[in-house]
């Protein structure tokens, strides 16, 4: 016979080479859990929350004002609750993406020198039973240990979708027993520990009542789409570390940018900047706002789209109308820009300030 390390594996070596794709199958699935648990949870604390401050949130006063206690509780949990005030523990933050959210949440972590995780719904999607749940436990056992520490939650109806209703609308086994763990979560931080909890939605309406009872995500805390003042702000912000040449006024770029949010804002400035860099140009003039804004909003110069000279001709007299009326006729919407070169799917266009923002 063979030496005893043959006959071994003559014998078992089959059954260990089928063990072997089972034994990568389980790895895989603790590794997926491990973003959270094993293989090092203090990856979920964002440390760039710490540079944020409120000053770096424009035009959203009404929302920075409803996270004063929480500021306050954070920034001295000892005190606040001394006294025997209870302590805040989550609010919801509700508005359209790109209005500040995350941004708010990271400066409120910033302002009281808070740890910040920050999370989305989604990342508790699990198609296996139970570590949805796992996940939520392990992130709140990291915030407590680095007590006072922030969660942000973004998208929490995707983790806090409404339990009843009719059926197949209704959310599996999986993830109510992660909604339950974090709704046990919230009930079981007592007293002083000093960790809140901030969710962002967009669509409170599909949020179960569950997560809105007192004691859970009880403050809600509406972000809106930035009016004038606020673009002016939010604009004002975001020029800071920009080289912005003498002749560009914010004022005037924020009247054109009714409906942007600050997340459209600051993409909008950005643009100017790459215009402004691939030409070389030592500033960013008003004509590098103006190009980036309409490739933001139309779509970039198509050079493709001749027209013969007279049909252009006829179109330019036609939008040349158009403006020439909107700025004479009474209570018309003032015209801010006209143009018939060709971009996106537009042939021409003629701007005018929505009434909202009218002076
Ligand atoms: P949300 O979480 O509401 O989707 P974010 O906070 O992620 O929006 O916003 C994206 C980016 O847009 C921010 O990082 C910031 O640069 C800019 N921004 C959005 N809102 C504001 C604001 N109110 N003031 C200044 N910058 C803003």
């Amino acid at each position: 016979g063979g030496s005893a390390f043959t006959d071994f594996f003559g014998k078992n070596g089959f059954a260990l080479l089928m063990l072997l794709p089972m034994l990568l199958i389980a790895w895989h699935i603790l590794r997926g859990a491990s973003r959270f648990a094993i293989g090092g949870p203090t990856k979920l604390l964002d440390t760039t929350a710490a540079k944020y401050r409120f000053s770096d949130v424009a035009g959203q006063d009404e929302a920075k004002d409803q996270m004063t206690e929480i500021v306050d509780f954070l920034r001295d949990p000892e005190t606040f609750t001394r006294l025997g005030a209870k302590a805040p523990k989550g609010a919801l933050m509700v508005g359209p993406p790109g209005v500040g959210k995350t941004l708010l949440a990271r400066a409120v972590a910033g302002e009281t020198h808070s740890r910040f995780i920050a999370v989305s719904g989604a990342d508790f999607r699990q198609t296996f039973m139970g570590l949805g749940a796992n996940k939520v436990r392990n992130m709140f056992k990291l915030a407590r240990k680095n007590a006072p520490c922030l969660i942000f939650i973004d998208e929490i109806e995707t983790l806090a979708r409404k339990r009843s209703g009719s059926p197949g609308s209704g959310i599996n086994s999986e993830e109510e027993a992660t909604l339950n763990a974090l709704l046990v979560e919230m009930d079981g931080f007592v007293g002083n520990k000093g960790v809140v909890v901030l969710a962002a939605t967009n669509r409170p309406d599909l949020i179960d009542s569950a997560v809105l009872r007192p004691g859970r995500f009880d403050r809600r805390i509406n972000l809106e789409i930035p009016d004038l003042t606020g673009r002016i702000g939010i604009l004002k912000v975001h020029a800071r570390n920009k080289g912005l040449a003498d002749n560009v006024d914010l004022e005037i770029v924020a009247r054109r940018t009714t409906g942007m949010s600050g997340a459209d804002l600051e993409n909008l400035l950005n643009e100017a900047a790459i215009r402004a860099t691939k030409r070389a140009a030592p500033a960013i003039t008003m004509d590098d706002i103006d190009g980036a804004y309409f490739d933001v909003l139309l779509g970039r110069v198509r050079n493709g789209a001749i027209l013969a000279d007279d049909d252009r001709r006829a179109i330019a007299v036609h939008e040349a109308g158009h403006a020439i009326a909107a700025a004479t006729v009474e209570g018309a919407k003032r015209p801010q820009k006209a143009t018939i070169v060709p971009r996106g799917r537009r042939l021409r266009v003629v701007l005018s300030a929505p009434k909202e923002d009218r002076k």
